[in-house]
């Protein structure tokens, strides 16, 4: 793995820039991609989000911008100024507008919520129908759908999220990771190789092998995330993601930054 395109600092729910760029150094990657959490939406779920999670690049971009500067003049390793936006149907005017306004170096864009709740939120979840369940699965894929379509973005992060959660993992349909994948055929967006769970309760990279299988059937390509938050977890889950794509025989790409 050349260049890891997913990984949180200060800026978001991450650590130190400074020790996330070492640590990538260390780990011998050439470059690893910034990609704090932002969200612009002005409704009210996705606002309280944003302040209960103390997230605010959308304010502080710029002092993230200089510090990136700085670290590209003293380091070796290329550190790449990106983000992980929070994408809904709704909100792609909005995320449009800011995306243009900034001019981050790549955008990585991301189905977080389904039914009003991070995705993670095992009890909201538990609580419901088997129906109710399949239904959310749904939505999130037709979000996800229209998150490849809006072309907003060089990146679409773990594309089955949903699979983190014990109480939505294995609902999903072929047929709805057909319907992913003929959507990525068409659109500059690529999925990731995502390790951000990988190493964690569900011990697995997004996406599933069967999902996996289904893209590269219709010759989607990928390229690689690790999801870090802490300097700790970026060489380990290098080495998990490049175990799978050996495994799988997956070649990974790069972006053309
Ligand atoms: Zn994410
Ligand atoms: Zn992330």
């Amino acid at each position: 793995m050349r260049c890891d395109y997913h990984t949180h600092t200060t800026y978001s729910d991450g650590s130190f820039l400074g020790w996330m760029v070492h640590a990538a150094e260390s780990a011998g990657l050439d470059a690893i991609g910034i990609t704090d959490h932002c969200i612009v939406s002005s409704r009210e779920g996705p606002r309280h989000q944003r302040e209960n999670m103390g997230f605010n690049l959308d304010v502080t971009y710029e002092r993230r911008r200089a510090a990136i500067d700085a670290l590209n003049e003293r380091r070796d390793i290329d550190v790449i100024d990106g983000v992980e936006m929070d994408f809904h149907p709704d909100d792609e005017t909005e995320i449009a507008a800011f995306l243009d306004e900034v001019g981050f170096e790549y955008a990585v864009g991301s189905v977080h919520e389904v039914d009003g709740t991070n995705v993670h939120f095992e009890d909201h979840f538990a609580e419901q129908s088997a129906a109710a369940r399949r239904d959310h699965v749904t939505t999130y894929f037709d979000r996800l759908v229209a998150l490849i379509e809006s072309e907003l973005f060089d990146i679409a992060a773990h594309v089955d999220l949903i699979e983190r959660n014990s109480t939505l993992r294995g609902l999903a349909t072929d047929e709805q990771y057909r319907r992913v994948a003929e959507a990525f055929t068409d659109s500059r967006t690529v999925p990731e190789l995502n390790a951000g769970r990988v190493l964690s309760e569900y011990g697995e990279v997004h996406p599933t092998p069967q999902f996996m299988e289904i893209l590269r059937e219709e010759g989607v390509e990928f390229v690689f995330g690790t999801d870090s938050h802490d300097p700790s977890e970026i060489e380990p889950r290098k080495e998990e993601l490049e175990k799978f794509a050996a495994t799988h025989g997956v070649e990974t790409t790069t972006l053309a930054l």
